[in-house]
């Protein structure tokens, strides 16, 4: 009887033990080893980068070419190359290159150069950014697109480098509606703020529908090119069209950076179809913010966000708790994803995606 006893107790803890094995608690954020793939430190100081190393996470510093050329993508991966040789086990870099300059004779010479010099720093990949598609204009005034013939021997020397193209192509489908009728809060106060990109106040810039088609028709151009599509891939609105997209393209991956507001409004209608994606595209998806630093909010403020972002999807992706967000409107349930799809999202996929070191 004594050792019936004691057996079954052992197979209690047993079980208990495998239970625990299978998922992560909200304690367990800062003990895990962590990638966010995609932030901005436009400074010097080592601020946000201590914070990262303290909670466990390593970083993707990524540079682009905002609306000052090639001095934006100087300055900004100056930047991130400081905080790379500053911190080389926890700061990588993502590079870019400027359009500005699109029609001058042997600008992809120039570009490739660039690119060959970063590289030889130890930069991941490159970045483009949705300037290319909404705001850059030939000598001629048209738009350049993405799927331009000249992009191509760039995007083949990255790929032939072994290197990664990040794309920031197109804006969140909010962004072609009216204010009152954009899904999450986040969209609404930005596009209020800056209307130099609501799209919606602007019918003779393409949709973002053509935008898709671009960048669809360039990865079609380069089916080897290891593609991770930045916020979700500019297809946030929607798992489903997200899904067709990453069936489509078999090198295509996304990042998560600053649309956890459409996970959360998609969550809140229907938990379980977003809870299949991420089980179903586990190896396609990075963990990413968009967290930064400009070089001159306070450390307190800072550390407020970092804290707010990355320990609020911590516990959206790890428990099943309930939960709220300022980003959107209604209350939404955790995914409570398996550990080792905790695990995937928040490293392996950086470290394959990126060619990073282990
Ligand atoms: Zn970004």
């Amino acid at each position: 009887m004594k050792i019936y006893m004691v057996f079954n107790a052992l197979l209690l803890t047993l079980s208990a033990c495998s239970q625990n094995d299978q998922w992560y608690s909200v304690e367990d954020f800062s003990k895990v080893m962590k990638i966010d793939a995609h932030v901005h430190i436009d400074s010097d100081r080592s601020t946000f980068v201590e914070k990262a190393i303290a909670d466990n996470f390593r970083l993707i510093n990524v540079t682009l070419e905002v609306d000052d050329g090639w001095n934006d993508v100087y300055r900004k991966y100056g930047d991130g190359l400081h905080q790379h040789q500053s911190f080389p086990k926890s700061v990588d870099m993502i590079t870019s290159f400027a359009v500005s300059d699109w029609d001058e004779e042997n600008w992809e010479g120039k570009v490739i150069s660039w690119m060959d010099s970063c590289f030889k720093q130890g930069a991941l990949g490159v970045k483009v950014w949705k300037n290319i598609g909404m705001v850059s204009r030939d000598t001629a005034g048209n738009l350049i697109s993405i799927d331009d013939d000249r992009f191509d021997p760039i995007f083949r020397f990255i790929q032939e480098r072994g290197k990664t193209l990040m794309g920031h192509l197109g804006e969140p489908k909010n962004c072609w509606l009216p204010l009152d009728s954009m899904t999450t809060e986040n969209d609404r106060r930005y596009f209020e703020n800056n209307p130099q990109y609501h799209m919606y106040l602007q019918p003779e810039m393409p949709s973002h529908e053509d935008l898709m088609d671009a960048r669809d028709s360039m990865l079609a151009k380069h089916p080897e090119l290891r593609f991770v599509g930045a916020h979700l891939g500019s297809l946030e609105y929607s798992v489903d069209v997200l899904a067709e997209r990453l069936d489509r393209f078999p090198n295509m991956s996304v990042d998560l950076a600053a649309r956890m507001g459409q996970l959360f409004y998609q969550t809140a209608n229907d938990r379980e179809k977003v809870r299949d994606f991420f089980i179903q595209y586990q190896d396609r998806i990075l963990y990413g913010t968009d967290l930064g630093d400009n070089g001159e909010r306070s450390q307190e403020n800072m550390y407020r966000s970092m804290d707010e972002n990355w320990r609020r999807d911590w516990e959206f992706f790890v428990t099943d708790n309930i939960m709220s967000s300022s980003l959107v409107h209604d209350p939404f349930l955790g995914l409570k994803l398996p550990k080792q799809v905790v695990d995937k999202i928040y490293y392996h996929n950086a470290v394959r995606w990126l060619g990073m070191e282990e």
